[in-house]
Formats: C-alpha cells, structure tokens, sequence
C-alpha cells in the first residue's frame, strides 16, 4: 500500500467515443474492387480500426509528447449497434438507441478519443481485511479541471478534421446533428454540448497503472517497489508490471508491460546467476569444496 492513509493512487487513460461521423456510402462495387484487386480501400481495414494517430494538445506542457491519442474506426450503424455498445459499455438502456435510430443504415466512423496524459488519478482502497472483498475504486475522472479542457480540444480537433480537410469533405463527412440524449438544452456543438456529451461518455480504456509506484525507501511514502521492483519492507517478492510505472505513459499499456516484464525477468535470473557465481568463488577460495566444482 502506497500511501499512510491506505489510500492507493490509481493512473488510468480515459476515452469517449465521437459517435456517428456520418460519411457518404463507401462499401459498394468500388471498395470490393479496391480490395480483390490490390488489397486496398474500406474492406482492408483491420479489425474495424482503420488508423491510430497522436496530437498535442494546446495544454500540453511538451510539445514533443502528445497527449491526445486516436483510433478511427469505420463501421456502419447497423441494427444491433446500439444493443452491442450499451452492453459492452455498461450504458443505461435506451440512450444510444434514441442517439443512433435515425441513421440505423448509414455508414460511419467512429473515433476513440484517448486522453493520454491525464492530470486527474484516482483512489484505491481496501474495502475490509478481507482478500475476498472488492476493492474500493474512486476512478475521480476530470478531478483536474484541465483534463475536460484537453478532451474538448481533443473533441474538437477530431470534428475539425472530418468537417473541415478535403479528404474527408470528399467523403460527405459531417458529425451526426441530433444532439446526444441528455444534451438537447444546450446548443449543438458550443463548448457546453462537448462538455455534456464528454462527461455522458466518458469511460476506461483499460489501461490502470501505479498502484504500486517505483521509489525510495528512505523518503518516499508513495513508494511501494524499488528501483528492482522488490517489495519495499519484503523479502522474496517483486510486482512486474504496469503499477510500478509512477507517470502514466501517454499511449496503450502493452508495450510498456512486455518492457517491466522483460526486465524483470532481465533481474531475477541476474540474480540467480550472480549467487552462482558468488558460490563459484567462495568454492575456489575454500580447499575443501574446490573439488566439488573443479
Ligand atoms: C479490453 C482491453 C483492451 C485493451 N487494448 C489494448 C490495446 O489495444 N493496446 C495495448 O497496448 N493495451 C491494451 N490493453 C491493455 C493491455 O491488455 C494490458 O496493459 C496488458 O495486458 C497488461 O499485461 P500484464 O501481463 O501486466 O497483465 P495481464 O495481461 O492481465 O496478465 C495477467 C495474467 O495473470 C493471470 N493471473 C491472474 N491471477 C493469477 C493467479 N492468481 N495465478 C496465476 N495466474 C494469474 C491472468 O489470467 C493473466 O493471464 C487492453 C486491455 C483491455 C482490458
């Protein structure tokens, strides 16, 4: 546990989806052309996600390190759409179902949109002494208030880019104008519209991260492993992966997890090999046991 209080700090990536960038029909004869001949166009695109991209927002303190990150996906809004989101989103009944219903037939693109260096971080707490109960999480997105900021410039940027590039004006492409169900007082697409369909659809993109932050024994009462990922105060035990990291990495928590898993595995059989080799002098120096290795 990381902190006196026995509260655990808890880093997350949040996104929202940007639902409905209405484009004009692109699965027809063209695209299965596209694809049978060269492997090209719409029907290529892997898995629905058709383009990742990063973009630094104005907030951002670095401009070398983006803060914003994007997965454009093409998928129509076909029938079930609505059902499939509100369960795998955990959404109440009926709100993408009234969001969606009037464009159930068109093709679309829908774009995560990925705060990847967020201000805010979250709260963990054991809920009793019990290994059997739930922990409680306190996610407290948006805590900092600088974090909607750069989600709405995020929002922004990405309407922009469908509305405003010749690319996608080519595509017809254009946000879908009902208002999102909860936000009709406010006036489309002002800044309180972003901010009410944001907040309405904000979730985790799975990516939780230091609960156990790397640090110093001696002066740093958040830490929870050292600089080996051992256990401070612990013998024997070592965490290898993403709750160790102290900062959030601004992109997806894979490859950072293959990397602290990577090095740890680096240390322990550095560790092993070591003894080995400790044994093999100690034996050397020690008559007795020479022979044995000899
Ligand atoms: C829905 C979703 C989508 C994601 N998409 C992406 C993405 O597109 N790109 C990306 O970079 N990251 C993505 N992530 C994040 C990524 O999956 C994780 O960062 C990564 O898998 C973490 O790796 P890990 O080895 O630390 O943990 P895990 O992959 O969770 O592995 C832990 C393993 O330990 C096993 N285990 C648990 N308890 C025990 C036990 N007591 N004894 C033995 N074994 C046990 C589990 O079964 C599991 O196999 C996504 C995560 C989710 C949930």
């Amino acid at each position: 546990m990381n902190n006196l209080d026995g509260i655990i700090i808890l880093r997350n990536h949040i996104q929202i989806s940007v639902s409905r960038l209405l484009i004009d029909r692109d699965l027809n004869l063209n695209a299965l052309n596209a694809y049978m001949r060269n492997g090209e166009g719409p029907m290529s695109s892997l898995a629905g996600v058709s383009a990742v991209g990063f973009i630094t927002s104005a907030l951002s303190k670095d401009p070398k390190w983006p803060d914003i990150g994007y997965f454009m996906s093409d998928s129509g809004v076909h029938k079930s759409l609505a059902d499939d989101f509100t369960r795998i989103l955990g959404l109440k009944q009926g709100v993408l179902q009234k969001y969606y219903g009037p464009h159930v037939g068109s093709d679309a693109n829908f774009v995560l949109v990925m705060l990847g260096k967020p201000k805010s971080f979250g709260e963990l707490k054991l809920a009793s002494r019990s290994p059997w109960e739930k922990p409680l999480i306190d996610p407290k997105y948006y805590d900092h208030p600088d974090d909607m900021k750069t989600m709405m410039h995020a929002v922004k940027f990405i309407v922009n880019l469908y509305e405003q590039t010749e690319t996608y004006r080519k595509l017809g492409a254009k946000l879908a104008s009902n208002p999102f169900p909860g936000c009709e007082n406010v006036e489309f697409k002002s800044d309180a519209y972003f901010e009410c369909y944001i907040r309405h659809l904000t979730m985790t993109i799975y990516h939780p991260s230091g609960t156990c932050a790397m640090g110093r024994r001696w002066n740093d009462t958040g830490a929870v492993v050292d600089s080996q990922l051992r256990v401070l105060k612990t013998r024997g035990l070592r965490v290898a992966d993403t709750s160790v990291l102290r900062v959030i990495t601004n992109a997806n928590l894979n490859p950072p997890a293959i990397l602290v898993g990577e090095k740890a595995a680096f240390m322990v059989r550095r560790h092993w090999a070591l003894q080995f080799v400790e044994n093999i002098s100690t034996a050397r120096e020690s008559p007795n046991l020479s022979n044995v290795h000899n």
